[in-house]
Parts: C-alpha cells; structure tokens; sequence
C-alpha cells in the first residue's frame, strides 16, 4: 500500500504505524508536545529540534510508518514516535504530509573548487550536495593540502557541507612502481591522515603489496578499476573495500580480452569512453565467469559504487547537454569544462556516434543485470556520481543515480537502502549513520511528498506534480481528461537536510546556488 501525502492516513496504516514503532522499540506513546517552538533558521545550530508528524523511510528497505515525530537532540536522534512529556523543542519542523529518511551517504565525489584550471566556488559544489540530501560525501580524489581543511571545517560545522570522508591518492607520492615505495607510501597516507586510499589500475604485485600494508594499518581503499592487468577478480581477492564503476567486474568475465582495435589509444578518450561502451557486449563476456566473480564480491564483501550516473551522456548525449536545471544552475566554469575538448576528462563527445550510443545503451543493460544478480546473491550496492564530468552536476547526478538504480530493477526502498545504510556500512559509520534510529546521528531529510512514490522528489530543483484544485495527487488518480483543476506544478525537493542536528534550508541553499551562478556568468561577461 502506498500512502499519498495529501490524504488521510487509514485507520490499517494505523494500526500498522503502530506494530512498526513498536518494531523499533519504541514503546512510548506520549502525545506530541502541546507548545509549538518556531521554525528553526538556516544553518544555525539547535539544541533541541523537533519534526513532528512525519512520515518515516527507515532506511533498511523496510516499509514507511508514521505519522512520527523525531526528537533530536545534541545533534542526535533522541526518540523517534512520541515526544516525552518533559522535553521542549528549541525549534520545530513541521513535517505535515511530508517523508523523513536518513541523510544520503554519498560514496564517490570530488571535491572541486576549479575546473580545467579555472577556479569555481567550492561553496557551489557544497551546496548542491546538500541540496540533494547527502550528508556523508567520500572523496575519491581532490587537492589534499585543501580537502583535510574543508574536512575539519564541515566536522566543526564552519562550513555548509556535508560530512566529508577523505580517501585519497597521496599514497603514490612516493611512486608506484617497486613494492617498497608503495608500501611506503600506504604508511605515509595513514600518517597524513587519509580515511581511506583510492586506487586505480596496478600490476597485482604492487597491488598486493599496497593490499597488505593497507590492512595491517587498518585503512579502507576503494578502486576505480578500468582496463587492466588487476580486475575485480584480483581486487576482490585481496580484500579490496569497494569497486567503483564497471569495467573491471566485465573485464574478470571475459574468454581473454577486450577486442580493441588496433590503432586504440587509451589516453584518447574518445577511443577509451567509445570502447568502454563496448565492454559489457563483447562477444566473449563469459555468464558464468561473471556470475563467479560477482560470488567471489560477496564472498569477501566487496562492496560495488557503480558510478550509472556519470556515463549517461554517452547512451544519450542531447538528453545531457540539455538537463532543464542547466538554466539556472549550471555554473559557468563547469559549462566550460563540460564543452567537448579532449584536453578535459570526460568530454569526450566529439562527432559522438548513434551507433557509439546504441552499443552504450546495451552495455547498460547487461551491466544493470549484474548490480541485479550482485544484490540478489547478497553484494551492497553503493550509491555515488562522480559528478563535475560529463554534463553531471553535483547532486543532480546523485538523484539521477538512484533513478538509474531503480531501472536496474530494485524497489524505491532498496535504492534508498543503497543510498543510506549501505553507504554507511562501506564507510564503517554503521552503528552511527544511515537509518532514523534512536542514538544516531541526526543526518536526516524531510522531503516535501514521498520519495518511495517518485524518487524524482529528491531533485534538488524538485520536480513537476500533478495538482488538482490546488493539491498533489497521484497522476493515476481517477481525474477528467479536460477538468481545468488539472495542473502541473513545481513540487517535492527536499525541504531541510538536517546534518548532525543542523538543520539547512534546502530552497535557500538552492537560492545562493542561483546567486553564484549569476555572480559567475556577470564575471565572464566582463571578460
Ligand atoms: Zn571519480
């Protein structure tokens, strides 16, 4: 049974509301406190916050209940159903007709505060993600002297962000060819103070090497595995935390190798992406090898952050370069980056064929009934996008991940469960992050309608709804072709993306994004 948002809540829904709080422990049932505090502020901190009468998604892929009120208190959840007669909110969220889940673990991003060399705000990226519900964000490659300094400002709430996690590249500082110096450079990462290494294509002696010294020093390590001596047999073999995109998981399937032709230049991205869009078709992608490696992923918890979002473009490039959000959020130095020139990673689309585009929207497919079989074989499946390449902007990419996740077959509820408490299990942050749960962290989203109706919702500039007479309803309800009450609007979006118990003003973080777009293309102007 789905809930609409804009109805009564059935009597069974009641009843099931009730097993469900129950199911969680929480037996209280005081009435919510009569006294209504004010509406919190913008990014400022509340000791006592209040989200009263909410829906609630979980976050492990069990059903919605409510409606709920979530105490938080000190940046924690305090209680989740009743309020205690004795608390009193410093602040309160009225969530009336709207859905609360667990801040999104956003598990591949880079920090950027450039693109191409030209700079961009950093606050533009921070916001967006924020905007699109990620509370957790693991970078997977940026500026390390400038990301440990905007770690600690987002951990002491100085800056507007998300949580950041750092799992860096320093290692190869030291150089990356002799077991030696990649041992020593694995020491070096830890002792600067890296969350976790990211890896991308090694010799398996230097990968075990790097392996080894990373599990005696405890340090987690994710790989961007493309075509190379080492896939995702190897890495899985060796006890890898994560693999991040596709081509190593095929590359572990296939009777030999990829059938590249031979004037193939892997630093030519056209050659590399157009190829790569091959990958998942090749005539000698073996079933049960791939099936075999998936077992193997699970096997040795090998989590996958599959990264849909960010190749997209490449099955359908016009849909890309024309995302309706462009208008007013594209920010001028990632326009730029995004324009086809080979002197910029991933903008590749240079007399970009429909034939290229075809064999990438077959490669999907077969790439989608693997994360299939991986999930139902018992692998997590993460979520990240990668955004700042390839017509992707921070945050719109993410919502479009968990649309992608959604056609590779999983329920709304999975994707969810992908997004929140399996991020937080890659990270280890699982007995504190990813579910509304009393003791928790308060990394929390209160959305304006339900995201297990339309995931859509979660769209940082919110998505079209149909109105009737003024108020959401399902598109399948029973209405008139004709009847003028019929309208599309504006809607869903999140309205406030609680980190740690702060709680930020989605339409106003959209609002400054607007400004420093506007701010920017007033500079290039100039120029
Ligand atoms: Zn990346």
């Amino acid at each position: 049974m789905r809930i609409k948002m804009t109805r009564a809540v059935p009597l069974l829904t009641l009843l099931i509301v009730g097993l469900a709080i129950i199911g969680h422990g929480l037996l209280e049932a005081q009435s919510a406190a009569s006294g209504t505090a004010p509406a919190p502020e913008h990014a400022k901190p509340v000791k006592r916050l209040l989200i009263r009468n909410a829906m609630i998604i979980y976050g492990n892929a069990e059903p919605p209940f409510g409606p709920a009120n979530v105490c938080i208190e000190d940046g924690r959840i305090a209680r989740v159903g009743g309020v205690p007669l004795e608390w009193q909110a410093d602040a309160e969220i009225d969530a009336t007709g709207k859905y609360v889940m667990p801040g999104i673990v956003n598990g591949h991003i880079h920090l950027q505060d450039e693109r191409g060399g030209v700079p961009q705000p950093f606050q533009y990226e921070m916001n967006l993600y924020l905007a699109a519900g990620a509370t957790t964000i693991r970078d997977v490659g940026a500026d390390w002297k400038k990301a440990q300094e905007w770690r600690a400002q987002s951990a002491a709430h100085t800056l507007v962000a998300p949580r950041i996690l750092l799992y860096e590249r320093i290692w190869a500082s030291k150089g990356t060819h002799t077991a030696e110096l990649v041992r020593e450079g694995v020491r070096f990462a830890k002792a600067q103070g890296v969350d976790g290494l990211k890896l991308s294509g090694m010799d398996r002696d230097l990968a075990e090497a790097l392996m080894d010294e990373a599990k005696k020093l405890g340090l987690r390590t994710a790989v961007h595995n493309a075509v190379d001596e080492t896939t995702a047999q190897d890495w899985a073999e060796l006890g890898i935390t994560s693999i991040e995109h596709f081509y190593g998981v095929a590359d572990a399937a296939l009777d030999g190798i990829q059938n590249f032709p031979p004037e193939h230049n892997h630093n030519n991205e056209i050659h590399r992406f157009g190829r790569a869009g091959e990958l998942y078709i090749q005539p000698n992608l073996n079933r049960q090898k791939l099936s075999a490696v998936l077992e193997l992923m699970v096997k040795n918890h090998v989590f996958w952050c599959p990264t849909l979002s960010i190749y997209v473009a490449s099955r359908d490039v016009i849909r890309a370069q024309n995302q309706p959000w462009f208008k007013d959020y594209l920010h001028p130095t990632l326009e730029q980056y995004f324009q086809p020139d080979m002197r910029n990673h991933g903008s590749y689309f240079l007399g970009w064929t429909n034939t290229q585009e075809v064999r990438w929207k077959k490669g999907y497919q077969v790439w989608m009934d693997a994360l299939k079989e991986f999930n139902l074989k018992g692998g997590l499946i993460t979520v990240g996008d990668d955004a700042g390449f390839i017509y992707s902007i921070y945050g719109f990419g993410q919502v479009h991940e968990l649309e992608l996740l959604e056609e590779a077959g999983f329920h709304p509820l999975e994707v969810i469960k992908m997004a929140t408490v399996n991020g937080a299990r890659m990270l280890g942050l699982e007995d504190r992050l990813g579910r509304v749960r009393q003791g928790f962290i308060a990394d929390l989203l209160v959305v304006n309608g339900n995201p297990v109706e339309n995931l859509r919702l979660l769209n940082p500039a919110g998505t079209d709804v149909l109105t009737y007479d003024g108020r959401v309803i399902d598109n399948y309800s029973a209405i008139r072709p004709g009847d003028p009450k019929v309208k599309v609007a504006r809607g869903g979006g999140i309205e406030w993306t609680v980190k740690e118990g702060i709680p930020y003003h989605v339409p106003t973080l959209m609002r400054e994004v607007r400004d420093m777009v506007d701010k920017g293309r007033i500079e290039r102007a100039k120029k």
